[in-house]
């Protein structure tokens, strides 16, 4: 929980797992959404909750996208799976990525 008052911005705000390349994207997105949030005089509360909203799909996927890769098992068939259909790696950069 933050201390009253805090507005987070960029990395501190929020961190996207790095095979997505989204860092910077992302945090430029949060300064954009840091700006109007400030410009519409709402709370930090619901800085945060724009933000989740903004940005909290594409972070979960990639988080799981992250995870899976991590395990040893998965990888080969997964690896198989996407040459004989590369939409599927297509579609999940995409679910992971800002559009
Ligand atoms: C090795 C590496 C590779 C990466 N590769 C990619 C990539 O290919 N693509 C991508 O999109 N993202 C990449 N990222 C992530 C990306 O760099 C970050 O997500 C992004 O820069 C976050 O922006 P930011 O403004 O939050 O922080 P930063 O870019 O880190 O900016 C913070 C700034 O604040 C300054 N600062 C810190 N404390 C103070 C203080 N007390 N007073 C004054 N100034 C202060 C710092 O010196 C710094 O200049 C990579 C990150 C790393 C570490």
């Amino acid at each position: 929980m933050d201390a009253p008052g805090l507005w987070r911005v960029g990395d501190p705000a929020m961190v996207t797992p790095s095979l997505t390349g989204e860092g910077m994207s992302l945090a430029l997105g949060s300064a954009r959404c840091l700006a109007d949030s400030l410009c519409d005089g709402v709370t930090p509360e619901v800085y945060r909750t724009r933000l989740r909203k903004a940005f909290g799909r594409q972070l979960s996927i990639a988080r799981a996208f992250e995870a899976l890769l991590q395990r040893e098992r998965p990888q080969r068939p997964m690896v198989h799976s996407l040459s004989a259909l590369p939409m599927l790696l297509r579609a999940g950069a995409g679910w992971s990525r800002g559009g």
